[in-house]
């Protein structure tokens, strides 16, 4: 018999209300005994919770989600009480007391759903993604998932893999039979072929889904004084950084969250890169150039101010050059940048230009597409193996059937890992373990 378990579901008290949710074999003698009855199956209903000895320790409401039929897949109980810390600890430690009953690990209840069937591994991965979402885009995305976009689309393509399997099983083993006209496994070739290119058009996208999962990364790079703290802390719109007139103060990379566009963007201030032999400095020029390189963009600020601003540089395609301290250079401005971007963090002058110059570069990066994309390493790299063995099989026409058959079932298998259907016990605790207490 499995543990019941409970835990807080809903945020840190205080809060108006606080969700504990319950889920196991007790849920219902938990019901009972804390608020005298079982409700009507998915119904609210007020209650009176009282503790063993009879004392009220709140009201609230009680909803019951019988088994199969509810997140977990079994018996889930939801006390909906003041969310005040005292409230909270006085329902816990009711059921505390109840037999078989025990505190949710992080991510329990997930992992039982995943368990019990009602998720598959791409929508536990989605759930975890959508609890953490800051934008409108991960939003979206996460909720795809979670909902099971990806999920029926690698069923759907290991549902073809398995039928070219069953027809080439079916011509092995028919095949002293002479009314089997032509081959049948002939036939499944085409389709499998076509599967191997959706799965590349599929892997295509993988960029953009990390993007919208992970965030586009902006370095701000640039000499000493060149004003990458000012401009971090302009767009951010608060002081995230450190800002001052002596070099050298950013010594580290900061990171900032930006929303643009309902894009997550990281937008990092680097060490400015001059000559030096303090070696803390250097370990954070280092710094800023690992953090450029890994970047989608790199803004490469100038300041205008002084040395005549000539900013014009040939830089890389993921590379822009910024003019800064536009409000310095009064009336005619010296050589622009090629880009044509001028920025003062002072008077906020050209930061939204700046922004859409960024939100544009995301949009070439196909974030915008309607089809689910893979968004996690393992999607790709498993992604990866399947497309491999699919066209191993595709392209062996010398091979004997029954090679290429166990082509197909690699192939397969690999699908399976994604969707959690085969062996994964090594990568549950990995991907419970992204979730908080109560969910
Ligand atoms: P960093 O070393 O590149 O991070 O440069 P900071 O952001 O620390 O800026 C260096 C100096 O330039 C500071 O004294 C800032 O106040 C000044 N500064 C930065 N941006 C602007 C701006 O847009 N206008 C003016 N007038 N001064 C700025």
């Amino acid at each position: 018999m499995r543990d019941t378990i409970y835990a807080l579901s809903s945020g840190h008290p205080p809060a108006g209300v606080a969700v504990i949710r319950i889920s196991g074999p007790g849920v219902r003698f938990g019901l009972e005994t804390l608020t005298g009855s079982v409700p009507v199956a998915r119904h609210a209903a007020l209650a009176d919770m009282k503790d063993g000895a009879g004392q009220l320790l709140d009201q609230g409401l009680a909803l019951y989600f019988p088994e199969p039929h509810s997140f977990t897949g079994e018996d889930v109980g939801e006390l909906q009480i003041h969310g005040s810390r005292a409230s909270v600890m006085a329902v816990l430690a009711a059921l505390s007391s109840l037999p078989g009953f025990r505190p949710a690990e992080a991510g329990e209840f997930t992992r039982r759903a995943f368990e019990n069937g009602r998720m598959d591994l791409t929508a536990v991965e989605g759930l975890a993604d959508l609890i953490r979402a800051e934008t409108e885009h991960q939003r979206r995305q996460a909720l795809g998932q979670a909902g099971g976009r990806l999920k029926q689309l690698y069923e759907g393509w290991a549902r073809r893999l398995t039928y070219g399997r069953a027809m080439i099983e079916a011509e092995i083993d028919f095949s002293d039979e002479e009314d089997i006209p032509g081959s049948v496994a002939d036939r499944i070739w085409p389709d499998l072929e076509a599967l191997a290119g959706e799965i590349a058009a599929h892997l295509k996208g993988a960029r953009a889904g990390e993007i919208v999962r992970n965030g586009f990364r902006v370095a701000l790079v640039g000499a000493p004084n060149a004003g990458k703290s000012s401009l971090l802390n302009a767009l951010a719109d608060r002081d995230v950084a450190i800002v001052s007139d002596i070099p050298g103060t950013t010594r580290d990379v900061i990171e900032v969250r930006l929303d643009v566009g309902g894009h997550l963007v990281l937008l990092m201030d680097t060490a400015g890169i001059h000559d030096s032999d303090n070696p803390v400095e250097l370990e954070g020029i280092r710094r800023t150039m690992t953090t450029a390189e890994t970047a989608d963009l790199v803004l490469e600020l100038r300041s205008l101010e002084g040395a005549g601003g000539a900013v014009d540089a040939v830089l890389a395609p993921n590379r822009i050059l910024v003019g800064t301290k536009s409000d310095l250079v009064e009336g005619s401005l010296p050589d622009l940048p090629a880009s044509g971007l001028l920025v003062s963090s002072k008077t906020g002058d050209g930061l939204d230009d700046l922004l859409a110059v960024i939100s544009s570069r995301i949009s070439e990066m196909d974030v915008a597409r309607n089809d689910p994309l893979p968004t996690r390493d393992r999607h790709v790299l498993l992604l990866e193996e399947c497309r491999m063995d699919l066209m191993a099989a595709v392209l062996g026409t010398g091979d004997p059937l029954e090679i290429r058959s166990e082509r197909l079932r690699m192939a397969a298998t690999a699908l399976g890992r994604i969707t959690g259907s085969v062996d994964v016990e090594e990568l549950l605790g990995v991907i419970f373990s992204e979730f908080c207490v109560g969910k």
